[in-house]
């Protein structure tokens, strides 16, 4: 039975301890060399699990392409527990499962607050984009607090959290360095619309002084209204996808720098910017996009501890202790 020799903890595991879930079983692994057919998880002959046939044989099971085997027999206890549809949805489908608990993630200043204090690996970050769509067993593990892994929707992808960091702070000096140059252009153009205006002003006044033999007088022209100061542009892209659906027509322009950028870049010699901006990965773009919802100096304090899943059970726990303390 092949199995991914990368798997070393399994996603499902994850997320049923962080929510607190105990694994499920129905039979027993019979042989050696078996894995679980949805998240590849090693499973040793005698290890309590679950034919596979029921969840992955049934007429409604479309994910088949992402199985970790398409030949095994068995599921893990972990992809068995968590295989419901309540876990397909929100708040299990967009959040992040730690140790601690999984805490649902939804807005961009949550992301921005675990992609720039990643919690201790390993993790599991999460962001469905549809109902009902399969995350956990298709979930993917961060070891490693740099290089963050996260699901989105149907694409797998990555994050190099320095490279984020870095692009996010040449993002903001490129766009603010892009408003004064813009700025000095126009204020350009407009010095030289008013200079041709008064060459041409000069010229007819001179005309009409040597038709009547006089001396020409003082030529002046209006100042015209002076081009203002920009604000600088959010971002240097056409677009920073947040959903990631493929079949939104924007997504094509999903992390593609606005022309004028590339020619201001070129233009002033930022190769290192240019190149820097135009090579994240998918998923850095739509973490840069997430980032710049706030200014990232605002984040300071964790979202708040009531809203993590298991700190949630855990405080009905004390006070269903503390009710019954009570009554005794
Ligand atoms: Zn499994």
């Amino acid at each position: 039975m092949s199995k991914p020799k990368h798997q070393q903890i399994s996603p499902s595991a994850l997320f049923c301890r962080a929510i607190g879930i105990p694994p499920v079983a129905s039979i027993e692994v019979e042989g050696d060399g078996h894995c679980c057919a949805l998240c590849g998880l090693d499973l040793p002959n005698g290890t309590p699990a679950n034919p596979a046939a029921r969840r992955v044989d049934s007429a409604t099971f479309n994910n088949r392409r992402d199985l970790a085997s398409k030949m095994s027999p068995y599921i893990c206890g972990d992809c068995e527990a968590s295989w419901g549809d309540t876990y397909r949805n929100p708040p299990y489908s967009c959040s992040i499962s730690t140790k601690d608990g999984l805490f649902p993630i939804f807005s961009r200043q949550d992301i921005s607050w675990f992609l720039v204090n990643p919690p201790e690996p390993p993790f599991m970050m999460q962001f469905s984009n549809a109902r009902m769509q399969p995350m956990i067993w298709r979930g993917m593990v961060t070891f490693d607090r740099n290089f963050i892994q996260i699901r989105i929707g149907e694409v797998p992808m990555t994050i190099r959290r320095p490279v984020l960091l870095k692009a996010y702070e040449r993002n903001r000096l490129v766009t603010e360095a892009y408003a004064e140059w813009e700025h000095a252009r126009r204020l350009e153009e407009h010095e030289e619309a008013r200079r041709q205006l008064l060459q041409k002003a000069i010229e007819k006044a001179d005309a009409k002084a040597a038709r009547s033999g006089k001396k020409r007088g003082e030529v002046s022209v209006k100042e015209g209204k002076i081009p203002e100061r920009l604000d600088p542009y959010r971002h240097v892209f056409k677009s920073l996808e947040y959903n990631m659906k493929a079949t939104e027509p924007q997504a094509l322009s999903h992390g593609i720098m606005m022309p004028r950028f590339e020619e201001f870049l070129r233009e002033t010699g930022r190769t290192d910017d240019l190149e820097l901006l135009n090579s994240l990965s998918v998923g850095e773009y739509w973490a840069l996009g997430a980032l710049l919802k706030q200014p990232l100096d605002s984040l300071t304090h964790p979202p708040s501890a009531d809203r993590w899943i298991v700190l949630n059970e855990a405080k009905k726990a004390a006070k269903a202790a503390a009710a019954e303390g009570e009554v005794a």
